[in-house]
């Protein structure tokens, strides 16, 4: 589905190399949580694709999350970051616990590692499973990656009238990173549009109350969209408020195709739409940068289901199949991703978020087995 946008990508900033790479090594950060049990299912569906599509894989283990803080005082060890940048082409990231109260030092490692590795984009297509009961959900949410209240720049401090605690946040859009986060949605709408005849761009913003920020957002995505007229003219262009959007969201989802929004509201709306398919355990995503992509699965860590053996691992396969797709390697992603619709097609073995009273290790050895 991506091919185009990993070519256009790689012509542009150098993954041209991976992209013509059937060598890849990859990165395996399994972080906290259920995170450890589902990397694993990524790594034995890359191994199963060893030596077919003339592909081959080198693993090499990372650490990151708050485990590693607790261990070593870093969530984010420089040597993670430096392996990913010097020797791999691909990682496939688990999930970090996140305290909800802040814990001296530490901040979220996949925050700063997207900053790090230059991860601009992170795509989230949220797909109903064919054949199931109402009308069909298939979109992608494209989410700016690199900004907006993500930036962590806040402070506390007392009110001098009231004398009481004040906190802000700065929310940052620029318009090189919309510009950026623009192209690369409308690209994907671009490539949908032609396996299915059709595509539409939903810009999601709040600039009814964010004149300045969001309206600088909205701004930048359809500039993108009215100066390239002649290559993404066919795709329709709409415009929508997150809080209605959300609303319609819930309401018809089906009315939705490619959605480009900042990173706060592409958290949320991904998040929601997961509610949509089933289970959070059933969305990837993949964060694209100029030199790497790293393949995510849309869930957190889950600490009320870790060490059971029962999280779904398909998030994780289907954001391996994604990694795959942005390395340029769709042949070897559509197999996964036909494998793993067989599965929840079927509905035969499936883990207890879905009604199923499979565990991670049986799921994993059924998608293998249709590979
Ligand atoms: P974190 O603090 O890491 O964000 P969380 O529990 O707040 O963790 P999620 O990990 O996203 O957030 O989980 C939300 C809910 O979805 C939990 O009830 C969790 O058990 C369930 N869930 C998430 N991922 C999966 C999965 N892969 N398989 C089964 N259930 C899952």
């Amino acid at each position: 589905m991506f091919r185009s946008v990993a070519t256009r990508l790689s012509a542009c900033r150098g993954l041209a190399s991976n992209a013509a790479r059937k060598s890849l090594t990859i990165g395996l950060i399994p972080g906290d949580g259920i995170g450890k049990e589902v990397i694993p299912a990524g790594k034995q569906v890359l191994e199963n694709l060893n030596s077919k599509h003339g592909l081959s894989f080198n693993f090499i283990d990372l650490y990151a999350g708050f485990q590693t803080f607790q261990e070593t005082g870093k969530a984010l060890p420089d040597e993670t970051v430096k392996v990913l940048k010097e020797q791999c082409q691909g990682a496939l990231f688990g999930a970090v616990q996140s305290p909800t109260t802040k814990v001296e030092g530490y901040s979220s490692p996949i925050v700063a590692l997207r900053r790090e590795m230059g991860l601009f984009a992170n795509v989230r297509p949220v797909k109903s499973v064919e054949g199931g009961k109402g009308k069909p959900i298939d979109m992608v949410i494209v989410r700016e990656n690199t900004e907006d209240l993500y930036i962590k720049i806040e402070k506390t401090y007392i009110d001098k009238a009231t004398g009481t605690r004040v906190a802000d946040a700065t929310k940052r859009i620029s318009e090189i990173a919309t510009r950026r986060i623009a192209t690369i949605a409308l690209d994907i709408a671009l490539k949908r549009l032609q396996t299915r005849g059709e595509a539409t761009l939903t810009v999601t913003h709040k600039s009814n109350v964010l004149s300045q920020s969001d309206g600088l957002f909205r701004e930048i995505c359809k500039e993108v969209y009215e100066s390239n007229k002649d290559k993404y003219g066919q795709i329709k262009y709409n415009e929508q408020i997150v809080d209605s959007m959300v609303y319609r969201l819930f309401r018809e989802p089906q009315c939705f195709d490619v959605i480009v929004a900042p990173n706060l509201y592409g958290d949320i709306l991904s998040d929601g739409a997961a509610a949509l398919v089933g289970s959070l355990g059933v969305v990837p995503s993949a964060n694209v940068g100029p030199e790497i992509v790293i393949g995510e699965p849309c869930h957190g860590s889950a600490p009320d289901i870790a060490g059971k053996g029962i999280a779904n691992p398909i998030a994780t396969i289907r954001s391996t199949a994604l990694m795959l797709e942005f390395l340029g390697h769709n042949d070897a992603a559509q197999d996964i991703y036909r494998a793993v619709d067989a599965n929840l097609r079927e509905g035969a073995i499936k883990t207890p978020d879905l009604g199923g009273k499979a565990s991670t290790q049986q799921v994993v050895d059924d998608v293998l087995s249709r590979l």
